[in-house]
């Protein structure tokens, strides 16, 4: 019998009849696998505590064209911060649900799998877990397909004095074309260099990065509206994140 080795992190569970789980690992090898854990409810079974949401490991798979088999988890860190906090607990909830409905079974993407285990990694360090969700929500927008302009004008591709951000016209205003849009958001300078850090930045490189509560919430702002505008998601995730009412 053909088994296989995968590195992953489970970014969605559910029960599934009296003892066993549904489980969604995406891999680094093979991208998103659906998995059955057989007892896996039950709490003395070996594959308990693999099978927990967030949990990243090692995952020994009986590889099928429907549902793979868990025969074994070795788990490699089990972000247990993350697992001990709300708030975090929610963050990394809306980084898994985005990766789910972002990305079809059996789809190698590493740099994807690096990107979301880096993001949650430093979720469960510490950091601060809402610059983390704006860095990771721009770099998502490059895999939906719908990347914004941040680098120059989105109408006349000018690189320098860009002022704002327009939602109508997908990205970056300079302050001739400014006046094209009534409800453009204005942003100061610091904060158009924000969003192309975010959006250039290699997250394996994140230094020290501090940003004003104020900052913070306009770029959410501008993030989330373009999400709305053009992503058609709707994560229960995000409600509940907003329900926690984090700028308050
Ligand atoms: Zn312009």
């Amino acid at each position: 019998m053909l088994f296989e080795k995968l590195e992953g992190i489970v970014i969605r569970v559910k029960d599934y009849g009296e003892s066993d789980k549904l489980v969604w690992i995406y891999t680094r090898e093979k991208g998103k696998i659906s998995c059955i854990a057989k007892g896996a409810k039950r709490p003395n079974s070996r594959l308990a505590a693999c099978t927990q949401l967030f949990t990243y490991g090692i995952f020994v798979i009986q590889p099928s064209s429907g549902l793979s088999t868990i025969r074994q988890g070795d788990v490699i860190n089990n972000l247990s911060s993350i697992k001990k906090d709300i708030v975090l607990t929610a963050y990394s909830a809306y980084v898994c649900e985005l990766l789910d409905k972002v990305t079809e079974e059996k789809i190698s993407n590493p740099y994807l799998f690096q990107l979301v285990m880096q993001v949650i990694v430093y979720i469960d360090e510490g950091i601060d877990a809402e610059i983390l969700k704006q860095i990771y929500d721009v770099k998502m927008l490059e895999v939906l397909g719908i990347k914004p302009r941040l680098l120059s004008c989105s109408l006349c591709d000018r690189n320098e004095s860009l002022v704002g951000f327009s939602l109508k016209n997908g990205g970056m205003l300079c302050n001739t074309c400014a006046h094209q849009d009534s409800n453009i958001i204005f942003l100061r300078g610091q904060l158009v260099k924000l969003l192309m850090i975010y959006s250039v930045l290699d997250i394996t490189n994140l230094g020290k990065i501090n940003v004003s509560e104020e900052s913070k919430q306009i770029l959410s702002r501008i993030i989330n509206n373009y999400y709305d505008e053009y992503s058609g998601l709707h994560l229960k995730s995000k409600k509940f994140l907003e329900q926690l009412d984090l700028f308050v």
